[in-house]
């Protein structure tokens, strides 16, 4: 397996940053994980629209153009012969001193690692997930704004520590308001009675790919959607529960701290933009 660090190919013994780099000591820095599929790099420029706006906000220098970054990326999955896999595209404030100040982290590192891929089991598409609401909330918009794709992960990490406690695979974090907000790693929609409800980026949800692919899928199929905040009570008493994400794709969601929802399996909204998603994601991306 070959990793791009810095314009060059070493292997995974040999790719290794600084112990200064501020990525690693204060998760200052940004990232991005995209799906490969058949050769297609899915939604590879939108997935670099938000690394680029998330590189803007935070003021960390890039050091490659878009059409650097496009390349390198696809270099990469050449030099490993890759089809089918995951990307992790790493920007990180780069090494510096003790101190916070950004202005001390010249260079920025950029990291490409691309692999297989261990997903959930088909069954689970089927059979859906069991879920839990848990206790640590997603911030709102502010310095860590969840539109900014950060290496700050900590709740993220205490969601999961929660979930592999309780042994499930994803759970639904709220916001300090109290409303849902998204999953550890993914977004949540539900269905009422044929509307598709999503939350709002302002409640605490990632502007996540696989999520405006939904989005945008239930516009071209007629399928009504709202993006609206919601609480657990509304999903709790959803016909339909699921989650998105880069890895997940659409995930059924069939018991949400213990209430069954709808019939206990994948309902038909969610099977069918499964099978919708599932058509265009050899189609729509970089090749
Ligand atoms: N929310 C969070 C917190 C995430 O880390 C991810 C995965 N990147 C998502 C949602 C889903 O986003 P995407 O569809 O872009 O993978």
């Amino acid at each position: 397996q070959w990793i791009y660090l810095n314009g060059e190919f070493v292997t995974k013994e040999n790719a290794k940053v600084s112990v200064y780099d501020h990525g690693f000591l204060y998760g200052d820095g940004i990232f991005e994980g995209i799906r490969l599929y058949n050769g297609n790099i899915f939604k590879l420029r939108e997935h670099l629209d938000r690394l680029y706006d998330s590189a803007k906000s935070i003021m960390l220098e890039i050091p490659l153009s878009y059409e650097e970054m496009q390349e390198a990326v696809a270099e990469t999955l050449r030099k490993n012969n890759l089809k089918n896999g995951y990307i992790r595209l790493v920007v990180s404030r780069g090494p510096g001193d003790l101190g916070l100040d950004p202005r001390r982290s010249p260079k920025a590192n950029v990291i490409i690692i691309a692999e297989q891929l261990a997903i959930y089991p088909e069954e689970a598409y089927v059979n859906g997930l069991k879920t839990i609401s848990v206790s640590p909330r997603r911030n709102l918009p502010d310095a860590l704004n969840p539109k900014i794709k950060s290496l700050n992960y900590l709740n993220n990490i205490l969601v999961k520590i929660q979930s592999n406690l309780a042994g499930v695979g994803e759970a639904i974090m709220l916001n300090s308001q109290g409303y849902v907000a998204e999953g550890s790693s993914d977004n949540i929609f539900i269905i009422k009675r044929g509307v598709v409800f999503t939350p709002p980026c302002y409640c605490g949800a990632l502007e996540g790919i696989t999520r405006l692919a939904i989005i945008e899928l239930c516009a071209k199929h007629g399928i009504p959607l709202k993006e609206e905040p919601f609480t657990l009570h509304d999903v709790y008493v959803a016909d339909e529960v699921f989650f998105t994400g880069t890895a997940a794709e659409v995930i059924a969601v069939r018991e949400v701290d213990g209430r069954t929802i709808g019939e206990g399996k994948a309902g038909p909204v969610t099977t069918r933009l499964l099978k919708e998603f599932r058509g265009i994601v050899e189609l729509d991306g970089y090749k």
